[in-house]
């Protein structure tokens, strides 16, 4: 059984057992919920999300793109791959680098 996460996304149809899953583990996740596209998922349980946005330059009134990567825990469950749209939960760190976690995929 996933554990309700406090958030409007729905469970995972597969079961996993990692500890670092938000639905099957006992990863509390609070703070900011990001949609992002995942760029590289070659990392061992992890992927690389980067997020787009817009952001207004007042002399010219035109708005600059800009983009941040962000690293992510990738639960098995879920298993996001390059492409997928993916929303991402704040957690606490879990590596130097990691502080969101996957929680919902969607498949292009
Ligand atoms: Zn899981």
């Amino acid at each position: 059984m996933a554990r309700n996460i406090g958030l409007n996304v729905p469970a995972p149809e597969k079961e996993c057992s990692d500890v670092h899953c938000p639905f099957h583990g006992s990863l509390p996740v609070r703070g900011q919920v990001i949609t992002g596209k995942v760029v590289s998922d070659r990392m061992m349980g992890s992927v690389v999300v980067r997020r787009d946005y817009l952001h207004l330059v007042r002399k010219y009134k035109r708005y600059e793109k800009r983009s941040t990567k962000i690293h992510a825990h990738n639960p098995p469950c879920l298993h996001a791959e390059v492409g997928d749209l993916v929303r991402i939960a704040e957690c606490r760190p879990l590596s130097k680098t990691k502080t969101y976690v996957v929680v919902e995929v969607k498949k292009p």
